[in-house]
């Protein structure tokens, strides 16, 4: 009935998360709300971390691309799982440090990271600084030898496989503003510049191939494709790396009919894969990261709103407006995502009610679902969108001066706030 464990429906006819009765939520905390289940994520990355011990002898990590959900808790709990963290602006490498995060445990990541930023992630010793371009390495470079430290760096790679949802290709794509490309040599090129660095020491291999991936068989050809690209570093340049970092993308369900693969799972396939090209090249497997976001914190979020007014525009449609939008769930009208929508509070009546919901922000394409089935809704109902954890806080904004809500986490019955809501006051307090 759910997309996720971790909701379900009580006595009263309540969708709950992690134990905790969603209306109630709505009444302590008010609404727009968003809600996290501690559980939920806490599950998620130990489910990871078996698919590891399970497929790859426990030789890997996985690192929370916390760009899907960042804050000082969030931090805490991943890295409390035994995940590292990958940041990808100084903002985000703020939030792990305040977090209290050992820096050798973050990953920097980025294709713009400003002369600033670096100086940032070398003064703090984040573990590794994932390199996109060759200014950055020549900027890494320097800014090493002037602190009289060596950085230990990847290399970002384009693999040329596209990959999202159900499908993937072999691109040999170039055309991507991330990495260096592996078809014309400019990878190659690079890695040749980086080894004959003084102050930086490459350790290994990055790639990202996608989101929302559903197979594991573009997670198997990128593992084939770096790994090749792996031995010629060995062969033909001597240097022996000891990491590869398969990137994130693993797929979440945001409708029941979403089939994503078991995270447990993901290993097995690439494990088999890289043994067999490691015995090839006669070279040792290298430690593997991969990079999950979205899947760690999609699921275990929901947000919670109050049914507003409801417009009925005869033989159009139905607008059935909450207090949220665009400004905090922009994803509806960046990229016409897919939701499940319900009404919390007659979770056991029909989804039979053809609904748009819209927002309260000052667009047209303020919407939040389009044409999508729920419970009948009247005003004062308590609306769920299931599937918010990742990507909705991260990518809200103050549009039409409406405060972010603040995020709740439950667990195991209880709630408590992670992230406060915004006040006007915060609204105004950078203008002059
Ligand atoms: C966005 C991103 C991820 C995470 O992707 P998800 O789809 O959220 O799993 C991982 N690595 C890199 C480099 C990314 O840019």
């Amino acid at each position: 009935m759910f997309v996720s464990d971790c909701y379900n429906v009580n006595e009263k006819g309540h969708l709950t998360i992690s134990g905790c009765d969603t209306v109630e939520l709505a009444e302590k905390y008010g609404t727009a709300l968003y809600v996290m289940s501690e559980d939920e994520i806490r599950s998620v990355c130990r489910r990871y971390k078996s698919s590891f011990e399970r497929h790859y002898n426990g030789n890997g990590t996985a690192l929370y691309a916390s760009k899907a959900f960042c804050c000082k808790e969030i931090c805490r709990i991943v890295t409390e799982e035994g995940l590292d963290l990958d940041v990808v602006s100084g903002g985000e490498l703020y939030t792990a440090l305040a977090a209290g995060v050992d820096a050798k445990h973050i990953h920097f990541h980025g294709n713009n990271k400003t002369m600033q930023e670096l100086c940032y992630a070398l003064e703090s010793g984040v573990g590794d600084i994932v390199v996109d371009n060759l200014n950055e390495l020549h900027r890494i470079e320097k800014l090493s030898a002037e602190k009289g430290v060596v950085t230990s760096i990847s290399m970002r790679i384009k693999p040329g496989i596209d990959a999202h949802t159900h499908e993937f290709i072999r691109t040999g794509q170039i055309d991507s503003k991330f990495g260096f490309a592996l078809e014309n040599g400019e990878a190659f090129e690079a890695v040749k510049e980086a080894v004959a660095c003084e102050n930086v020491e490459l350790i290994g291999l990055h790639c990202h191939i996608g989101s929302q991936i559903f197979d594991k068989a573009p997670f198997v050809l990128a593992a084939q494709v770096m790994l090749k690209f792996y031995n010629k570093i060995h062969t033909e340049l001597g240097k022996t790396l000891t990491h590869l970092n398969l990137g994130g993308g693993f797929g979440v369900k945001y409708k029941e009919a979403d089939a994503a693969v078991p995270y447990e799972d993901y290993m097995s396939d690439v494990s088999e894969a890289v043994h067999a090209a490691c015995k090839e090249y006669g070279i040792q497997v290298p430690y593997i990261y991969i990079e999950p976001g979205r899947s760690i914190v999609c699921e275990a979020g929901l947000t919670l709103y109050t049914v507003g007014d409801i417009k009925t525009i005869p033989n159009v449609r139905t607008y059935v407006a909450i207090d949220g939008g665009m400004y905090e769930n922009p994803r509806y009208a960046l990229y016409q995502s897919d939701y499940t929508c319900l009404i919390a509070n007659k979770v056991n009546e029909p989804a039979d009610f053809t609904a748009t919901i819209a927002g309260k922000c000052c667009e047209s394409g303020d919407l939040i679902q389009e044409n999508t089935l729920i419970q009948k809704p009247e005003v004062g109902d308590i609306l769920a969108v299931l599937s918010t954890g990742a990507y909705n806080y991260s990518m809200a904004s103050n549009y039409n001066r409406n405060t972010r809500p603040p995020v709740v986490m439950v667990r195991g019955g209880e709630s408590r706030v992670i992230i406060k809501g915004e006040t006007y006051e915060d609204l105004v307090r950078n203008d002059v």
